[in-house]
């Protein structure tokens, strides 16, 4: 398993470099190295193909002049031997019938020729030593050549021709017969062509060889090859061509049988003669090829073992580099390690310094990952192209499962719900390139329930397509532990607070409220004091003043306390002015507001109340103190002062001040008595 690779440094080399093989390479340098020795070596065969042609050409031109002078020296002999038959002084006599006696008898004794025939100058025999003296015989076979003796005077060597008694090939050599200084007949010396089969057959030509002997035109005389079927007739166009153009030379041509020769010719300049030697083609070919053989198979050999020695020594050299490739490609994958030999000491070093590395790595990554699993962290890649998702070992770890495919986590390690949410959020950072973070829940294997931090990142390939998505997991299930122990230590210290402040305040609003009932009660009698009063006399004057409702006031003081005092004391005087109070309160409705106002004078607020309901509560008060008997006082008496607020007093106190002049005229008509303003 390998763990997502780290962003890769531009490693890749430019695309325009072409890379080879290193077997390409090396198989090109062994070719490079064979090539100048491959080409020296073909030079050297060309050289001496060409070399063992030109000898081979030369030594049958040398074979080819030496015949040549042998049938010109043949037909040397022949024209002597012609010359001095036609000095015979039979023929100068005119005696045929000697001469043809002593015609047998030379050509008996000497093989010069075949026959000896006496020809008159129109080409017509007139001894033949073929036939018996007298016998009738055929014109001359060759008269061109007695036309031209009779003409010249000179000696003629024919060319083959057939001949007129034998009726196949012959050739002759025509010399005049002088008589009288006149050429009066013609001499011939006839020859079988057969007669130059010595020149040819003393050669002792292989049977690859093809010679032949031509006359001045070109016709087959000798040949070595079938000379039934050849002699009389002519060589082939091309050859006489040649012969005819050049004295001697070589040429590859094909024979009358239409086999393929490489030829050599000579003419002689004397006789126009020529002898022409050929080799096969084949034949050749065969000889150079053996030569060929005898030279490159030796070089084969070392070529051969050359070759072996660069195969074992590229074998090795790419064996080590491919070895080397396989090792970095372990070190790479993080797979096992490939044992190889390296054959190369280079090669052994950089193999040592790849396994020193395949070691420290394989450490730091076994470092790596403990690091790793004690801090709850992973990392991860996921291609959405190919739904692969590669999850580093302590990942897997962490989540207690393999995972290849994103498809895997759902339902198994993330629920639905957040499976589907994550992988919006992952195409949504592919397609935004932004990276994400958020913190999920997930299961393991074992159905322990984990939060996990993840941050996942876009990653663009080579195009700068955005093709995969990179992260990190981080286990937080314990801050996440934490911060849910927090929550529920702050909501409970909230709702502990909450009822704090609520019983606080609720104990605040008693101590308000008993503030406020203090602030406005009096403290000896419990009746409603001076501030309440006052508040309670704008409250009505502002209610009168809205809604038109109009209230009395009555002002009560009893009549000469200062004596009760004086006479009782302080305590007693108080006691007097609580029992009023109470007297007060009894007398007064429910809905009426009593106060004490101040010292010994009280006022009492009658709501919703004329001056007429006024005066009679004034009264009803004043009957009631005067009807009660007060401890060690005993009886004793109020004025009372009435009022009733107008709807255009100015504020509340006109009203009370009314009153307090009601209870000054009271006071001043002799006390114990209610008036009214
Ligand atoms: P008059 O009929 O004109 O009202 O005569 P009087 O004696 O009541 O005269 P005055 O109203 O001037 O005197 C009031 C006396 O009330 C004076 C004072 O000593 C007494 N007094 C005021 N407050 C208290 C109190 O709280 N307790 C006691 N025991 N006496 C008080
Ligand atoms: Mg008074
Ligand atoms: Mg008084």
């Amino acid at each position: 398993m390998s763990p997502p690779a780290p962003k890769p440094r531009s490693t890749a080399a430019p695309a325009a470099v072409r890379r080879w093989r290193i077997g390409s390479v090396l198989l090109w340098l062994v070719l490079a190295c064979l090539l100048p020795g491959m080409l020296g070596f073909g030079a050297l065969f060309a050289r001496q193909y060409a070399e063992g042609r030109a000898q081979l050409e030369q030594d049958m031109l040398t074979t080819a002049r030496a015949m040549v002078l042998t049938v010109d020296s043949q037909l040397n002999i022949a024209r002597a031997s012609a010359l001095a038959m036609a000095a015979s002084e039979h023929l100068a006599n005119g005696d045929l019938r000697a001469f043809h006696a002593h015609a047998r008898g030379v050509l008996a004794a000497t093989g010069a020729g075949m026959n000896v025939v006496i020809s008159d100058l129109q080409g017509q025999q007139l001894l033949n030593t073929l036939r018996a003296p007298g016998e009738a015989l055929p014109p001359h076979g060759n008269p061109q050549a007695v036309r031209q003796v009779a003409a010249t005077g000179q000696p003629v060597i024919s060319n083959v021709y057939t001949g007129g008694v034998l009726g196949k090939p012959v050739l002759g050599v025509d010399v005049p017969v002088w008589r009288q200084g006149q050429v009066q007949q013609v001499l011939t010396l006839g020859l079988l062509p057969s007669a130059f089969d010595g020149i040819l057959t003393a050669q002792r030509f292989p049977a690859e060889q093809l010679a032949a002997i031509f006359d001045a035109a070109g016709t087959i005389t000798a040949r070595t090859v079938s000379p039934e079927q050849f002699v009389g007739q002519k060589g082939t166009a091309e050859y006489i061509a040649r012969i005819l153009a050049t004295p001697e030379g070589a040429m590859n041509t094909v024979t009358r049988e239409g086999v393929p020769t490489l030829s050599v010719w000579s003419r002689s300049t004397v006789t126009g003669w020529s002898v022409g030697i050929g080799v096969t083609q084949a034949t050749l070919e065969r000889d150079l090829m053996r030569k060929l053989a005898a030279i490159a198979l030796p070089m084969l050999g070392l070529l051969a073992l050359g070759l072996l020695l660069a195969w074992v020594a590229a074998g090795r050299i790419a064996g080590s580099l491919q070895a080397l490739r396989q090792q970095a490609l372990a070190l790479r994958e993080q797979a096992t390690w490939p044992e190889h030999r390296m054959h190369l000491l280079e090669s052994a070093e950089v193999s040592d310094v790849l396994r020193q590395t395949a070691r420290e790595l394989a450490t730091r990554e076994a470092e790596l990952n403990e690091a790793h699993r004690l801090a709850g962290f992973g990392v991860w890649r996921y291609l959405p192209g190919s739904d692969a998702f590669v999850a580093s070992t302590s990942l897997r770890e962490l989540l207690g499962r393999d995972v290849t495919t994103y498809a895997e986590l759902r339902g198994t390690v993330l629920d639905e719900s957040v499976w589907s949410d994550l992988k919006a959020t992952n195409l949504e950072a592919l397609r935004c390139g932004d990276p994400y973070e958020v913190e999920v829940p997930a299961r393991r294997a074992d159905g322990q329930i984990l939060w996990l931090q993840l941050k996942g990142e876009p990653v663009r390939d080579a195009l700068g397509r955005q093709v995969e998505v990179r992260g990190s997991v981080l286990n937080i299930t314990p801050r996440r532990e934490a911060e849910l122990t927090l929550e529920q230590t702050r909501q409970v210290h909230v709702r502990q607070l909450e009822a704090a402040v609520a019983t606080r305040t609720a104990s605040l609003t008693a101590a308000n409220e008993a503030l406020q009932r203090l602030s406005h009660t009096d403290v000896l009698t419990q009746l409603n004091n001076r501030l309440a009063t006052n508040e309670r006399l704008r409250q009505e004057f502002l209610r009168m003043k809205r809604h038109g409702q109009v209230y009395a006031v009555l002002f009560i003081d009893i009549d000469r306390f200062k004596r009760i005092n004086d006479t009782y004391g302080h305590e007693t005087g108080d006691e007097v002015l609580r029992l009023l109070a109470t007297v007060l309160l009894g007398a007064a409705r429910a809905t009426d507001f009593v106060a004490r106002y101040g010292g010994e004078e009280f006022l009492v607020l009658l709501p919703d109340t004329q001056a007429d309901g006024a005066r009679t509560l004034g009264e009803k008060i004043r009957h009631a103190v005067a009807s009660q008997a007060f401890p060690v006082v005993g009886e004793l008496t109020v004025s009372v002062g009435v009022s009733v607020a107008r709807g255009d007093d100015k504020n509340e106190e006109e009203a009370v001040h009314r009153a307090d002049m009601a209870l000054y005229q009271a006071k001043s008509e002799g006390r114990n008595r209610v008036c009214c303003h």
